[in-house]
């Protein structure tokens, strides 16, 4: 079974076609620029690289030209689109009523437009993907895969906000969580990897990457995590601030006479480690300039670890007991001073980080001492891989 992952931004989108008979990628791309002058795609397989550079208008005309490439003469892997057996679309919300992949249906899609008002530049993108795939290949069964549902397990006392509860009812303000893929996936490979079923593995799965969330996992299932309504609280982020008091918010919102729309890019786009440093939102920059002496870099990455290790300890009490630690993402998988930093006070708690072992990056690996009270790992997470298998599954059943 041939199956078409599509992961769509606001102005980009993301594709792996793979081969699910051995789970292996046979091509993947990316499309910049949609909407915006200089739109490009770029497919490689192997060594190849095959690039189509033509304005495209909406996310109609990148998918349309995405199948193009699957299928040209010279850079294509397969030879007709009727190879394509199914296509899961990552969407970003799902809100209360989704609380797993599921074929698209009219309620499915409903809720993708309900939830537009909690991700207005995703699921809008999600949506035009997916009815872009719909028209070009109206034979193809599509899937639906939301970064929400796996949270929506989380218990009330870890979900909702200490506002008026009628701000829950009447508008379901309240945390919903992202990175559900990543974290699921991560979890499935925690369990298989210690020889557990899921349902008795307990995890803090830390997803840290230019968007940074920890899940807490009881017993398989996500108990609670750090990103909110949107993916904005939390960790302190690449541009984003994570968790601040609203009361700074407001005040700044006043002092510059700012809109919603206004505040809401300055949180989401110019704050986090790169607002804090002044230097860039990428890890390997600040490390560099806080080696060369830069204080604010320095602050920030010191922030960063300072706020991961408060979730980790926060979400180990919360869980009662745990099995192992996972770090996952760009960062989680390869920054190993920042995972060093991290762990680092947690020897008063028997948890104890090889030096040696902590030496790797990406894979699947054991950093923790042979005597660590829980193990400390790194897995490179593969959310491409988890909606292939959600979508493979739904389709087949
Ligand atoms: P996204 O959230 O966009 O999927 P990734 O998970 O790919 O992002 O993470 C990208 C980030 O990972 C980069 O911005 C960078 O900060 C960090 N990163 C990647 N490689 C390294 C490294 N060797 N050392 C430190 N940080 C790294």
């Amino acid at each position: 079974m041939k199956v078409l992952v599509i992961n769509c931004g606001s102005s980009s989108l993301k594709y792996q076609l793979f081969d699910m008979d051995n789970e292996e990628v046979m091509v993947k791309g990316l499309v910049e620029r949609i909407g915006i002058e200089g739109s490009k795609l770029i497919q490689e397989e192997g060594d190849d690289k095959y690039i189509i550079e033509e304005n495209m208008k909406d996310h109609t005309e990148a998918v349309s030209h995405v199948f193009d490439a699957l299928v040209d003469k010279d850079h294509g892997v397969i030879a007709d689109l009727s190879e394509i057996d199914a296509v899961g679309h990552r969407v970003v919300h799902g809100g209360e009523k989704i609380t797993k992949s599921d074929l698209i249906d009219k309620e499915v899609r409903a809720a993708i437009v309900e939830y537009q008002k909690f991700a207005p530049l995703h699921n809008p993108a999600n949506l035009m993907g997916l009815e872009a795939c719909e028209k070009l290949l109206p034979n193809v069964k599509n899937v639906a895969v939301f970064d929400t549902a796996f949270h929506q397990t989380m218990p009330k006392r870890t979900f909702l906000y200490g506002i008026d509860y009628k701000y829950y009812e009447e508008d379901a303000i309240r945390k919903y969580g992202f990175h559900g893929t990543s974290h699921n996936f991560i979890t499935n490979k925690t369990a298989e990897v210690l020889g557990k079923s899921v349902e008795d593995l307990n995890m803090i799965s830390a997803h840290l990457g230019n968007g940074s969330s920890i899940c807490a996992v009881k017993n398989g299932k996500s108990y609670d995590t750090s990103m909110g309504l949107t993916p904005l609280e939390g960790l302190v982020m690449g541009t984003r601030s994570g968790d601040i008091d609203p009361s700074a918010v407001t005040y700044i919102m006043r002092k510059e006479n700012l809109s919603p729309e206004e505040m809401e890019n300055i949180l989401n786009k110019k704050s986090g480690v790169f607002g804090v440093s002044g230097v860039s939102s990428d890890f390997r920059d600040l490390e560099s300039a806080a080696k060369e002496g830069n204080d604010r870099a320095q602050a920030a990455l010191d922030m960063f670890v300072t706020r991961v290790k408060r979730y980790i300890a926060g979400y180990m009490a919360e869980i009662g007991s745990c099995d192992a630690i996972v770090f996952t993402g760009g960062i989680g998988e390869n920054s190993i001073k920042i995972r060093e930093d991290i762990m680092a006070g947690f020897e008063q708690f028997g948890i104890k980080i090889d030096p040696e072992k902590n030496n790797v990056r990406g894979g699947c690996h054991v950093v923790s001492t042979d005597d660590s009270k829980v193990k400390v790992m790194v897995i490179a997470t593969n959310e491409e891989l988890m909606i292939a298998r959600d979508t493979k599954s739904l389709v087949e059943a």
